[in-house]
């Protein structure tokens, strides 16, 4: 598993949308599921005090001992921070509840919106032999989602199919203009993704009409339907694929990696 285009390590996607329930964690868990099932060395770093995807992940609150809050404000390298999950390949930084005052704390850090960055940027890097990193982003364009957007290659968008969905765009594309001004110039939109779709309903289609009329190629081909399963299998401490690896959400991450994995070789040519 390797992607000429950055022989210097891992490709860093943030899962960003300002708004809370549109399928973030669970696109980071399952997405960061799939590529590892394809034999690719993923780590996800959980952003959200909520810690949502340490528990889908597995990691149990007593084992959080050094979370993403130690990564960014304590001097701590990324070797004490990453704990393994139940998936094979699959690495986790997890958060915890501590992580909701860092955003203050960053406020009075010269180096705020970079500290993310400089973490995964460090030395000992290499030892970890990465191919992804997946950064599940709070509900809010605070400092920690701009943590993510400075420290990533490109940021990856849920977009629940549901009424109103394309509202909150134009918001988080202007901040990643701002972040692309201000120390990421570079940045990426990894892709648009339609999330909780349901082919039978109107609405999930005419939602789908709008945003590839309005974002074209932005938006992924893979949709990942409503399915019960995916709201299950967190409660399960798992990643779907691993819950009922059959299922329909589980196929749709697949999918959706392989169509991720195939772009980005597409860019090396
Ligand atoms: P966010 O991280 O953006 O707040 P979540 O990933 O936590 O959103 O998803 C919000 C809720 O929707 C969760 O209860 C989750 O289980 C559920 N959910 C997400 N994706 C699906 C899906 N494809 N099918 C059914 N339920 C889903
Ligand atoms: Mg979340």
């Amino acid at each position: 598993m390797s992607d000429l285009s950055r022989p210097q390590g891992p490709k860093i996607i943030a899962v960003a949308n300002q708004k809370g329930g549109v399928g973030k964690t669970t696109t980071t868990i399952n997405l960061a599921a799939a590529l590892a099932e394809s034999g690719a060395r993923v780590l996800v770093i959980d952003l959200d005090p909520q810690g949502n995807a340490s528990t889908g992940l597995g990691i149990e609150m007593e084992d959080r001992e050094f979370t993403t809050y130690e990564l960014l404000l304590e001097d701590i390298d990324l070797g004490s921070v990453i704990l393994p999950t139940v998936t094979p390949n699959l690495m986790i930084v997890p958060a915890t509840v501590d992580l909701s005052s860092a955003d203050l704390e960053l406020m009075s850090n010269e180096k705020r919106s970079f500290l993310l960055h400089d973490a995964l940027r460090q030395t000992r890097m290499d030892d970890f032999n990465l191919d992804y990193i997946l950064i599940d982003c709070p509900p809010s364009l605070n400092l920690l989602t701009v943590n993510a957007m400075i420290a990533a290659h490109s940021v990856l968008v849920p977009l629940q199919s549901e009424f109103f969905a394309l509202e909150g765009l134009s918001q988080l594309m202007l901040t990643i203009r701002e972040v692309r001004q201000t120390g990421n110039k570079n940045l990426r939109i990894e892709g648009v993704l339609l999330t909780m779709f349901d082919q039978r309903n109107n609405l999930s289609t005419l939602v789908e009409q709008d945003a590839r009329d309005n974002l074209g190629e932005l938006v992924f081909e893979t949709r990942i339907p409503r399915n019960v399963r995916v709201s299950e299998a967190p409660s399960y401490a798992m990643p779907v694929l691993t819950y009922d690896t059959a299922s329909k959400g589980a196929q749709a991450y697949r999918a959706l990696a392989q169509e991720i994995m195939h772009k980005n070789k597409a860019k090396v040519a």
